[in-house]
């Protein structure tokens, strides 16, 4: 098992501390990222500017569940490189009617809207619902809203920070965006207070994964369902990091049996080559669109359509699913050994997903997330003394068990 070796990462004047220095004077310290320099990857493992080699416990936030440099993923999009990239929606290209038809089958849906970030779709599926609110639902113009949940993150738009209840993500960045009611995550009885005639959608993330992989109560996108079928209300699952396998299913909302009106989706569907993002709806809510109303330069461009498809065609036997769900099992029964000993206070998640609240005795996240790195395993912390833990899905069980047990020793040492 590859283990790190060579100068401790921080060492004044190697290439790592170089790097960073010079990536600290010139970029917008807009994020704090772990001292660690990648230079290649592969798999679900990353190398650094000096040869270590880390397990990667993160895959970027879930837009790499296919791990890095896969060859069907690179395949595809090296193809397509040599034969057109970019078309813009001005004109047809030759793969868009292929992924729209695939993703809305995927999804058990009519109609696809393509965009490339995570935060378009978010903003792409505000839009959507709004304008199907005032022409189908019949709301008077001007007076729609949305309900959404308390620790919710979709993005960082200047509308949809206007809802974020994170002071970090929103301070100095109003005014904001009117519009939205924001209820309890996993309180049904709070939600269904909140909508009223004027309500045109509920938007949630089915499992809140920047809020610490917070799994709602057993029955609740259940009944948040049945609310909104009852009051005429969309159901929009913001299914950006949950979707596509994570927690051993498509759709996170599936563990629930739940089928929202809407999917947003992005990450993974990119296959961690290039961003790409979407809204999958019904025809009678995507039909509101109209030619020139909404749309993207890049938005279902030929590249992203192309590596899109792969992810698609991957998805489509179950395989990934079916083996995140199955080591997601034995991750969630290692991690809850650790639950009252072993200096973890609890354990969250699905699947190959997991939110680790260490004791805070042992220090806050970002310094178990060092402790880790000199390990050779990549983790990134979320609020307070909180570890999120979502290795690709193509990591093997003896390279998670190998993770877990640096995590062992690094609680361990106190
Ligand atoms: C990452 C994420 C987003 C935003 O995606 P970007 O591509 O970063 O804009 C939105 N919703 C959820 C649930 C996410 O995890």
């Amino acid at each position: 098992m590859p283990t790190p070796s060579g100068p401790t990462p921080g060492t004044a004047s190697s290439p790592t501390q170089q790097a960073i220095a010079s990536a600290e004077a010139r970029s917008a310290h807009n994020y704090h990222p772990l001292p660690v320099v990648v230079s290649s990857a592969d798999g679900a493992w990353m190398t650094d500017v000096e040869g270590r080699r880390y397990l990667d416990m993160l895959a970027g936030y879930s837009a790499l569940n296919f791990g890095h440099g896969n060859r069907r993923l690179i395949d595809a999009a090296k193809a397509q490189l040599e034969r057109v990239t970019l078309t813009s929606r001005a004109f047809h290209h030759d793969r868009f009617a292929a992924f729209c038809e695939q993703l809305g089958d995927l999804c058990g849906m009519e109609m696809v809207l393509p965009m490339n970030t995570g935060a378009e779709a978010v903003e792409t599926a505000v839009k959507t619902a709004r304008k199907w609110g005032y022409r189908v639902k019949g709301v008077p113009d001007g007076e729609a809203r949305i309900v959404v949940a308390s620790d919710n993150f979709h993005g960082r738009t200047t509308t949809i920070v206007s809802f974020s209840t994170d002071p970090e993500a929103r301070a100095d960045f109003g005014p904001y965006t009117p519009g939205f009611d924001i209820v309890p995550y996993g309180d049904a009885t709070a939600l269904e207070a909140a909508l009223s005639d004027r309500t045109v959608a509920v938007l949630l993330e089915p499992i809140q994964g920047e809020a610490g992989v917070l799994v709602p109560p057993d029955g609740y996108l259940r009944r948040v369902r049945e609310l909104t079928r009852e009051r005429g209300v969309l159901f929009v699952a913001d299914e950006i990091q949950s979707g596509l396998g994570r927690t051993g299913r498509t759709f996170a909302c599936e563990h629930e049996g739940v089928v929202p009106d809407m999917y947003v989706l992005g990450k993974a569907l990119g296959g961690g080559v290039v961003p790409v993002s979407a809204v999958v709806s019904s025809a009678e809510v995507l039909g509101v669109h109209k030619p020139g109303e909404h749309g993207s330069t890049f938005g279902g461009n030929p590249l992203a359509c192309a590596v899109a498809l792969e992810v698609i065609a991957m998805l489509r036997t179950g395989e990934f699913q079916g083996y995140a769900a199955e080591l997601g099992d034995h991750l969630h029964r290692e991690l809850g050994l650790l639950v009252g000993r072993g200096g973890v206070r609890e354990v969250r998640g699905r699947g190959l997903w997991a939110g680790v609240d260490v004791d805070p005795a042992l220090g806050t996240g970002r310094e178990i997330s060092e402790r880790l790195m000199e390990r050779g395993v990549l983790v990134k912390d979320t609020h307070g003394s909180t570890i999120r833990l979502a290795p690709p899905l193509v990591v093997s069980k003896e390279d998670l068990d190998w993770g877990l047990d640096r995590l062992r020793e690094v609680l361990a040492e106190g």
